[in-house]
């Protein structure tokens, strides 16, 4: 996946709709909430939980300065392009870090689930109510993991090329 892509993909899932345009618009120089608000046409409460989030992710910065007419707080915002790999490799390696913690978990367990679906428990506990279901009665099954363990082994190879071309 190409990391513009992988980028629009972050910001929409974190800063939404909103935030993705305001990205995409690549602003020149700095910009308030109003005017972004007047030039989307869109509410500024909106606006600005947007830009928040873009700041949270590392994308977007501010610096406040009192207006002199009205003698409020404005924020002047820029976006920052130059950190997208950054914060891109940031975010994989963390993708990255929660598949790995995961595959060890399933690595080490057995599970057991009921025929029916209500319960997915560990051998021991299975071992303890006779591979029966505590909850409907009926009979346990060994539950496969090797589809789950497959895929994200296949996702870490992904996340690991698409790291590799950031560079
Ligand atoms: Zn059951």
């Amino acid at each position: 996946m190409e990391s513009d892509e992988l980028i629009r993909e972050l910001i929409e899932r974190v800063a939404g709709d909103v935030g993705l345009i305001i990205y995409s618009l690549r602003p020149k120089k700095e910009f308030t909430d109003e005017q972004m608000s007047l030039e989307l046409g869109t509410e500024i409460n909106d606006i600005r939980r947007a830009l928040f989030s873009l700041y949270e992710l590392g994308l977007a910065e501010y610096r406040r300065k009192r207006d002199d007419e009205t003698g409020w707080m404005e924020y002047y915002w820029k976006i920052n392009y130059e950190k997208q790999n950054e914060v891109l490799r940031r975010e994989l390696l963390k993708t990255k870090k929660k598949l790995e913690e995961k595959l060890e978990e399933e690595e080490m367990s057995v599970y057991y689930i009921c025929v029916n679906g209500c319960v997915k428990i560990s051998y021991e506990e299975a071992m303890e109510c006779n591979f029966t279901c505590p909850r409907c009665g009926s009979m346990l099954e060994y539950f496969d993991t090797s589809v789950i363990i497959e895929k994200a082994k296949e996702e870490v190879t992904r996340i690991d090329e698409m790291l590799k071309n950031l560079k």
